[in-house]
C-alpha cells in the first residue's frame, strides 16, 4: 500500500525543540515564562495593527473568552456563520446564549452580509439586540470584511473574527484576525502552524488582554490567599507549548507560500474543466493562506465518487464543513439564508494541502486526479 497522503499534517520548522529545551533547562515548565511572552510578541509583530495577543490552550478557549469579554450571557443572541467547524458555535452555548446561524455568500463562502443584516433586523423587530457577530475566514479565505464591519458598526454589535484557519491571510493588506473587536487563532495539529494544540485571543488594548489572562488563569483576585470574585477558566498556554509556537512563527511565511503553491498546483490540474470549480480569491483585495484548497464538483454523486476514488489510493480528502444549522445539535436554532452553504456542503471537497507534501506525493495526487477526470 502507498503511504497515506493527509489533508493537512503538522510540519515542524526545525527550531521548535531548541525553545522547548530552553524551557526544560530553565525549569520554566509552568504556564507563564519567556516562551509565552516571546510567542505572543511574535504573533503581535506578524499581525500588526497594534494588537495585543494572549496565548491560550485552544482556539475554542479563545472564542469562549471573547464571548465572556463581550458580555454574552444567558439567553443572549449571537450571530454566527453557519458554514464552519462546530468550535465556532459551541462557546455560544457554553454561555447559555442562542446562536443564530447566517448563510454564506458565493464568492468567499463566508458570512453573507445580506443574510446577516436580515437576521439583525429580525431580532430588532422583536425587541432583541444580538450581542455579538462571529465571522469566520474559512479555509483561509478572508470574509468580506468591509461589508461585515459596516453592519457591525451600524448596529453597534461586537465583532469577533474566527481566524483559526486564516493565520497569514489578509484583506486589503490587513491581516485576518485584526478587523474585529476580538480575533481568535488556533494552533491545533492540522492548522497552518501548530503547537500540537493551542490558540490565541487577539485584543484591541492591553487592559482587555490582561482581563483575558485573568479569566484564563482561574480569575484569582489580588490577595495572598486564593480569593475569587468571578468565575475563572484554566485556558492559558503553557511555556512548553509556546516554545513550539516560537519555532513555528519563524517559518509561517514559508508555510503560507507552500500552501499557496499547493493551491496553484490544483488550479493547473483543473484548468481545463469548466465544470469543476477551484475556490479562488474573488479579487486582489483578498489574500488567502489557502490553508486547504477546496473544490466544487458537479454533483453530490461526483463529489462522493472522487472522495472514494482517492480514498482507495490512500489519499485523504474530505467533504466541506457541514453547516451548523443542519447539525442535529443546533437544529433548533434560527437560520437566515438562501441555501448556499447547503449547496457547498453537498458538492464540495477539500484536497490534500499540507506544506510538507513532496514531489512524489504531488505526482501521485495529480496522476490520480487526472485519471478520475478522464473517466468522469
Ligand atoms: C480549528 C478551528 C477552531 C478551534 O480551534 P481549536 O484550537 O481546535 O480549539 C475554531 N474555528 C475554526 C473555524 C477552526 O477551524
Amino acid at each position: 500500500m502507498n503511504k497515506k497522503i493527509w489533508l493537512s499534517s503538522p510540519h515542524m520548522g526545525g527550531t521548535e525543540q531548541k525553545y522547548v529545551q530552553e524551557a526544560f533547562d530553565t525549569n520554566w515548565v509552568a504556564p507563564l515564562g519567556p516562551n509565552v511572552n516571546e510567542f505572543e510578541k511574535a504573533i503581535q509583530n506578524y499581525i500588526g495593527q497594534n494588537k495585543f495577543v494572549a496565548a491560550l490552550s485552544s482556539g475554542t478557549a479563545a472564542l469562549h473568552l471573547a464571548l465572556v469579554l463581550a458580555g454574552v450571557k444567558q439567553n443572549d443572541e449571537v450571530l454566527c456563520q453557519s458554514f464552519t467547524f462546530s468550535a465556532s458555535a459551541n462557546p455560544i452555548v457554553y454561555q447559555g446564549a442562542k446562536p443564530i446561524f447566517i448563510d454564506s455568500e458565493k464568492e468567499t463562502w463566508n458570512m453573507c452580509p445580506f443574510a446577516l443584516e436580515d437576521a439583525i433586523k429580525n431580532s430588532l423587530s422583536k425587541g432583541k439586540k444580538p450581542k455579538a457577530i462571529i465571522v469566520v475566514h474559512l479555509y483561509g479565505m478572508p470574509a468580506k470584511m468591509d461589508e461585515i464591519k459596516r453592519i457591525a458598526n451600524l448596529y453597534n454589535i461586537v465583532l469577533i473574527e474566527d481566524a483559526a484557519e486564516a493565520l497569514g491571510s489578509s484583506y486589503k493588506g490587513q491581516k485576518c484576525g485584526t478587523f474585529g473587536d476580538f480575533g481568535i487563532l488556533s494552533f491545533n495539529g492540522n492548522k497552518i502552524i501548530t503547537t500540537s494544540g493551542g490558540g490565541a485571543l487577539i485584543c484591541n488594548d492591553s487592559e482587555t488582554k490582561q482581563k483575558a489572562i485573568f479569566l484564563a488563569t482561574q480569575a484569582r483576585d489580588n490577595a495572598p490567599h486564593y480569593q475569587h470574585s468571578k468565575i475563572g477558566y484554566n485556558y492559558r498556554m503553557s511555556n512548553i507549548v509556546a516554545g513550539i509556537g516560537r519555532g513555528q512563527m519563524e517559518v509561517l511565511d514559508i508555510r503560507v507560500n507552500q500552501r499557496r503553491a499547493m493551491h496553484q498546483f490544483y488550479t493547473e490540474i483543473f484548468k481545463n474543466r469548466a465544470d469543476i470549480v477551484v475556490l479562488e480569491e474573488p479579487s486582489s483585495n483578498f489574500s488567502s493562506n489557502f490553508w486547504l484548497t477546496t473544490i466544487l464538483l458537479k454533483s453530490f454523486e461526483q463529489r462522493e465518487n472522487l472522495r472514494l476514488y482517492l480514498e482507495k489510493q490512500n489519499i485523504e480528502s474530505r467533504p466541506l464543513w457541514k453547516p451548523m444549522h443542519l447539525q442535529p445539535v443546533f437544529e433548533k436554532y434560527q437560520y437566515f439564508g438562501t441555501g448556499i452553504s447547503e449547496e457547498l456542503f453537498s458538492r464540495g471537497l477539500c484536497l490534500p494541502s499540507g506544506s510538507n507534501l513532496n514531489n512524489q506525493d504531488k505526482k501521485r495526487i495529480s496522476e490520480n486526479l487526472l485519471n478520475f477526470l478522464e473517466k468522469n
